[in-house]
């Protein structure tokens, strides 16, 4: 009876980290790794281009 938890923004990924201002669980490409949050708390920028990543 375990949930596997999804990406709270694009809900397309596993969620393996929680962002540090909202607490939302998200997947490696909808956090940023340098402000410890997720895309949506990170101000000024959006999410680029989520193809680059890797
Ligand atoms: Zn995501
Ligand atoms: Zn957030």
């Amino acid at each position: 009876m375990k949930e596997q938890s999804v990406c709270q923004i694009c809900e397309n990924e596993l969620a393996n980290l929680s962002c540090e201002i909202c607490g939302k669980l998200v997947g490696l490409k909808c956090f940023d790794k340098n402000s410890g949050t997720c895309v949506n708390c990170r101000r000024g920028k959006k999410i680029e281009d989520l193809g680059k990543i890797y």
